[in-house]
């Protein structure tokens, strides 16, 4: 790429729900200055027009089929970084509950009566994050991901800094924010393990955290078990929360905890 060259990116969208790139989207009043400094090039939701040749892939959602293995690794010949963007691509996300039960089970849930005419002509394999199957450079967590999150690194990447990743417990957010720890009113939360970098909005519009961004990197897993004792808590009920978004059993970075 030449120098002066605006770089080129892309959007991918796999198994999900495109939350996360509603959530680029939304960077309304952002995008004219982001338009001034990359050329986008590919994505489906926002544009019609398509290019193979790119410098930068975001992709978001997680990979369920073969013909997603194919594809995904073409990107990665071509980009020269990718960027996991949102959970369902950086941990596997929702999509691995469905790699809790078999597929005929699956089927039935969601189709009913009609589970045997249900896509008939896609081999689904169970879902996994893409660093299962590429090499990812960087990674935006989050279930969907921050917008402020997505705009910083944008940032540092086109500045050529390497882009920061919090390493620190949705409890420091929550205090931040003020919040009255849900242990408190008996109830169990994975924040204590859990990557930072969302103000812990789960735990400050009335519920807990559920995981979404995945573990922090070597999480004090004894420590929460003991505040929860403390709390009077049981320790099994965090691990049905972890039921959530921690089904990936084909990934490194599997959100259940290895005790
Ligand atoms: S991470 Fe969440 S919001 Fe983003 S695509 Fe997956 S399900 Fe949707
Ligand atoms: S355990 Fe949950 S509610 Fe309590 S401080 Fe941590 S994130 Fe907040
Ligand atoms: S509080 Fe937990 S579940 Fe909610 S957005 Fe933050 S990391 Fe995700």
């Amino acid at each position: 790429m030449d120098a002066k060259e605006k770089p080129r990116v892309a959007f991918f969208s796999f198994t999900c729900c495109e939350g996360c790139q509603l959530m680029v989207l939304s960077c309304e009043k952002e995008l004219p200055d982001i338009l001034s400094h990359i050329n986008i090039v590919n994505f489906r939701e926002a544009m019609t027009e398509k290019s193979d040749d790119y410098d930068i892939a975001f992709v978001e959602g997680s990979i369920s089929t073969k013909e997603e293995i194919k594809k995904l690794n073409k990107i990665r010949k071509t980009a020269r970084v990718v960027v996991a963007l949102g959970a369902c691509s950086s941990t596997g996300g929702l999509n691995c509950l469905k790699n809790r039960y078999s597929m005929e089970e699956v089927k039935e849930r969601v189709y009913g009566k009609k589970a045997a005419l249900s896509n008939r002509h896609v081999q689904t394999i169970p879902a996994r994050p893409i660093d299962a199957v590429i090499h990812v450079d960087y990674y935006i967590h989050g279930c969907p991901i921050p917008k402020k999150e997505f705009l910083s690194f944008l940032t540092a990447l086109l500045m050529g800094k390497k882009p920061d990743m919090t390493n620190h417990p949705v409890c420091v957010d929550c205090k931040m924010a003020g919040n009255i720890c849900v242990f408190e009113k008996g109830i169990s939360c994975l924040g204590p393990v859990t990557r930072a970098g969302c103000d812990a909005i789960c735990v400050t519009y009335g519920t807990w955290c559920w995981g979404c961004r995945g573990l922090v990197d070597d999480p004090n897993i004894n420590a929460h078990e003991q505040t929860l004792k403390r709390h009077g808590l049981d320790p099994e009920a965090v691990d049905k929360k972890f039921a959530l978004y921690g089904n990936c059993k084909s990934s490194n970075k599997c959100l259940t905890p290895k005790k």
